[in-house]
């Protein structure tokens, strides 16, 4: 299918951290363009994969080639392998003291020797390309995170490199800044750039990649299309993590909770998922629980997104009904005002529910 030579090649992979088997027989090969997202619960191997494939972390056993160069050998000039693969952290890793600019020209200067001039140049223009020139001469404490990681992805393009890993470039950011960040990624993907990309953003992993690897325990459970792993995925743990739901969840105990926290996670959430419902959905749970529910109580609330299907819940759970000063009676007038509620207020896809 693919005639050309990989630039990576990993073959029976073993990583151990003592008696932890951290990695198990991870094999794969990436082509030039390959866009690849790694998911898969926390714990399994993930970053430790990545930090192997530019030696941060030497494997126990098996083999890496990078470009065609085996880079496992003991004395391997691990300097040369780094220029071909460059690293985005979680946590950005701006060398603080340093401006923007000489954040991204500091290794072109220094170990590929670049004249300091053409090195700004190149800095400049990818300043640029990820919308932040006006901060050439800013230092890293006067940017915002989005922009942090913005910069040390253009510092990771400086070099040039084949290959980019990004290890949840976007995990350490507020919801507000993720999408600055998954759109510059977006851009280096339809360029053509080689990439594998940890993250837990399932929406943007299933549109960005050309290859998903779902890992587990260690080990790479399947690797496929984003149609295969998405929608169609051989494994059982597969379809257990790709279909799950993400929560937010409030016990409210007496009259005094915190209405603020609610509204700010709600929006949070809101943000983070791309929901657009915010200000409504906070309006609706205030609505219940200072109107309709007002002497309900403990009572949780819950409001659920599954990626996938995108579809939204907000649920009103009263546990305890045997002691809960609600009556039959009160409950048959609460539930068609819980109806109209969803009736006027809530946009398509988004479903309310009052548990019992
Ligand atoms: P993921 O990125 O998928 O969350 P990691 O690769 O970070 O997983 O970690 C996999 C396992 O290896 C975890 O159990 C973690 O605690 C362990 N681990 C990672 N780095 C080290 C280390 N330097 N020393 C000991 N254990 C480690
Ligand atoms: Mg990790």
């Amino acid at each position: 299918m693919n005639n050309q030579r990989p630039i990576i090649s990993v073959s029976h992979l073993t990583k151990r951290f003592g008696e932890l088997e951290v990695l198990r027989d991870i094999n794969f090969e990436v082509h030039q363009g390959e866009v690849i997202s790694l998911i898969g619960p926390s714990g399994t191997g993930k970053s430790t994969l990545l930090r192997a494939l530019n030696m941060l972390e030497p494997p126990t056993s098996g083999e890496i080639c990078i470009d065609g160069e085996l880079i496992t050998v003991k004395g391997y000039p691990l300097h040369k392998m780094r220029q071909k693969i460059g690293m985005v952290f979680q946590s950005f890793n701006l060398f603080e003291h340093m401006t923007v600019l000489e954040n991204i020209t500091d290794a072109p200067i220094h170990l590929q020797h670049l004249p300091e001039a053409q090195a700004k140049e190149d800095a400049l223009a990818l300043l640029k390309k990820v919308g932040l020139v006006q901060k050439a001469e800013a230092y890293p404490s006067e940017l915002s995170g989005g922009q942090k990681q913005r910069v040390a992805i253009a510092r990771a393009l400086a070099m040039h490199p084949e290959v980019i890993l990004f290890d949840e470039p976007t995990s350490a950011l507020d919801p507000t800044m993720v999408g600055e960040v998954l759109s510059v990624i977006r851009q280096l993907a339809k360029s053509g750039l080689t990439m594998l990309i940890v993250t837990h953003e399932m929406r943007f992993a299933q549109d960005v990649s050309s290859r998903i690897f779902f890992m587990n325990e260690g080990r790479i459970y399947e690797d496929g299309k984003p149609e295969q792993i998405f929608e169609h995925p051989v494994h059982s743990a597969t379809k257990a993590f790709v279909q799950r739901i993400q929560k937010l969840v409030y016990e409210i105990d007496s009259d005094d909770f915190d209405y603020l926290q609610i509204h700010t996670g709600i929006n949070r959430f809101c943000i983070k998922y791309d929901l657009h419902l915010g200000e409504q959905a906070y309006a609706l749970v205030k609505e219940m629980l200072f109107t309709h529910m007002r002497d309900i109580r403990p009572l949780t609330l819950r409001m659920t997104h599954a990626e996938l299907s995108g579809v939204t819940s907000l649920d009103f759970m009263i546990e305890n009904l045997d002691h809960s000063p609600l009556t039959e009676a009160a409950l048959l007038a609460i539930r068609p005002k819980v109806k109209r509620l969803i009736e006027e207020t809530t946009p398509r896809g988004f479903r309310v529910k009052l548990l019992l």
